[in-house]
């Protein structure tokens, strides 16, 4: 797809659906629908109109303590979930993946009337992401396997990777569906069970997949979707005794939350994928034309609500003016509004909070001294709308070039030499991407090299596969997603030796 939402190739595009009712708003446990506990429920807006979408029932602690239940009897020796064999979990996985083909316009709707985002691009790029990476962790299922270890030659030593059991996952509302089947991938694949809590501002689609997990035919109590906040739902899944792993994505302040809860509570093993500001190094012997391109896509894809954002362009002093005067020309084409019209690139932040918190640090670079190239403020009577902004004259001290944003917020800062520019890149409490745009291998390995990163992207960005292991470095989290090194982050090695009554030979 070509950035203003039409297909290269002629193609017909994919039609979002007229007249949606919204069928699975209640709790999903045992593959059946419940009330909160408590009864209360709590409203889902949509950021591009202002408007109540519906009502989701709340739930909390005592409806995380049914989950459990559930999830933990679905994992008990004997049941069908540990009866089916490996492969037998594969096919569930391309079920489902086949379900989210079939239902992939109602999913790109729904993701886009939650979460404000253009809805060719959830068609194209978060529902392509889901099903790629449900069928990649469908192949795994049945390819999961231990060693066979030399030891002394009265034992026979092997280890098997066994599924670690009640999986908790706690996820953000930037990529409602992705960030989900990024944990659920995994975790089914190896066999686990799952409790998860979708972000208080977008659960629609999460629990959307509950009831294609049920006509996939997983059996009760494997997959358990609990709509809540964070300090209620959340907590109580991090806190909770009988929750052997939890995956979260989210900002790094909850991260920590979620550590010390594991720690306090059982030890549970924990993965976290935190925030992000991520340096974009731009030499002066790059294809001027397609990093100023990938820069601008790169913070303001997904209306810069992106943990991968590119919120700190650095450009090498020889190319600074040029690359400042085209990365402003992009801003100022970008279009807003109505996240449904084909043309849209950018659609409103997610909520009044987030909406006021980009507002006040593009204040703070005025206020700091970085010159506003354009944007810099909202835009429209209703929804929440920011228009594309471009900083130049951007120094390291400033907020916006320490903390991260999130919205749709360039800052361009200018360097000498590289290895300047590879101190100052290093320089952050993150460490989860990173991109260097050059048109010498030289450079583009040496800083790949020293770069303190969870990932390099080489004149690219954003170029994010579920083939390839993603994850922090230093504060943007621990562990890692997608990959095969997503596997080891679902199981538990088990070491069987055994004695041999006859010697080895
Ligand atoms: P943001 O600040 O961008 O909303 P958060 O890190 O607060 O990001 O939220 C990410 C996810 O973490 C959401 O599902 C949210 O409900 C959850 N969450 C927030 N606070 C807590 C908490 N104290 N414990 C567990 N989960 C939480």
């Amino acid at each position: 797809m070509t950035t203003n939402g039409t297909i290269e190739n002629g193609l017909s595009l994919p039609q979002p659906v007229s007249i949606l009712e919204i069928l699975h708003h209640k709790i999903f446990i045992n593959n059946d629908w419940h009330q909160s506990v408590s009864r209360r429920t709590f409203p889902v807006y949509n950021p591009a109109t202002d408007e109540k979408i519906c009502d989701v029932q709340e739930a909390d602690k005592a409806d995380v303590d049914k989950a459990v239940e559930a999830a933990r009897a679905a994992f008990q020796r004997g049941s069908p979930w540990r009866r089916l064999d490996a492969s037998g979990r594969g096919k569930l996985l391309h079920k489902l993946a086949d379900l989210l083909e079939r239902d992939r316009d109602i999913l790109a709707t729904l993701e886009t009337m939650d979460t404000g985002k253009p809805f060719l691009l959830a068609y194209f790029v978060d529902l392509e992401a889901c099903i790629r990476t449900l069928r990649y962790f469908a192949g795994w299922a049945d390819k999961i396997q231990g060693r066979t270890i030399p030891v002394d030659e009265s034992y026979l030593c092997y280890t098997v990777h066994e599924p670690m059991g009640v999986c908790g996952a706690i996820t953000p509302w930037n990529f409602p569906l992705m960030m989900l089947i990024w944990k659920m991938g995994p975790a089914l694949c190896c066999g686990n069970t799952m409790v998860i809590k979708p972000a208080e501002q977008t659960p629609l689609t999460s629990l959307y997949i509950g009831s294609l997990i049920e006509e996939a035919g997983f059996p009760p109590g494997v997959v358990n979707i609990l709509p809540g906040f964070g300090p209620t739902a959340g907590s109580a899944i991090s806190h909770h005794p009988d929750i052997d792993k939890v995956a979260f994505t989210g900002s790094t302040e909850i991260g920590k939350l979620i550590k010390e809860a594991a720690s306090a509570s059982n030890l549970k093993r924990v993965t976290l994928e935190l925030g992000g500001k991520n340096p974009c190094i731009v030499f002066a012997d790059a294809d001027l034309e397609q990093a100023v391109k990938y820069a601008h896509q790169g913070v303001f894809f997904n209306q810069g609500q992106c943990c991968t954002a590119a919120s700190r362009v650095f450009v090498e002093e020889a190319v600074y003016p040029e690359f400042v005067k085209r990365s402003v020309d992009y801003a100022k084409k970008r279009l807003l509004g109505d996240p449904f019209e084909f043309n849209t690139e950018q659609g409103p932040q997610i909520d009044k909070k987030q909406f006021n918190k980009v507002l006040e640090l593009i204040q703070s670079g005025k206020d700091e001294g970085a010159k506003l190239e354009c944007g810099g403020c909202s835009v429209g009577e209703r929804g929440l709308f920011i228009k594309p902004t471009v900083f130049s004259a951007v120094t390291d001290d400033m907020r916006i070039a320490k903390e991260e944003i999130f919205g749709p917020v360039q800052s361009i800062l200018k360097f000498k030499h590289m290895e300047e520019v590879i101190q100052r890149a290093n320089s952050t409490e993150y460490g989860l991407t990173a991109a260097v745009f050059t048109e010498s291998l030289d450079k583009a390995l040496t800083v790949a090299s020293a770069l303190q990163s969870g990932t390099v992207w080489i004149n690219c960005y954003n170029a994010l596969h579920a083939q390839t292991p993603f994850g922090g470095f230093k504060m943007s989290g621990n562990g890692r997603e997608l990959g095969e090194y997503a596997l080891a982050e679902y199981t538990e090695v088990k070491t069987v030796t055994i004695k041999l009554s006859t010697k080895k030979l």
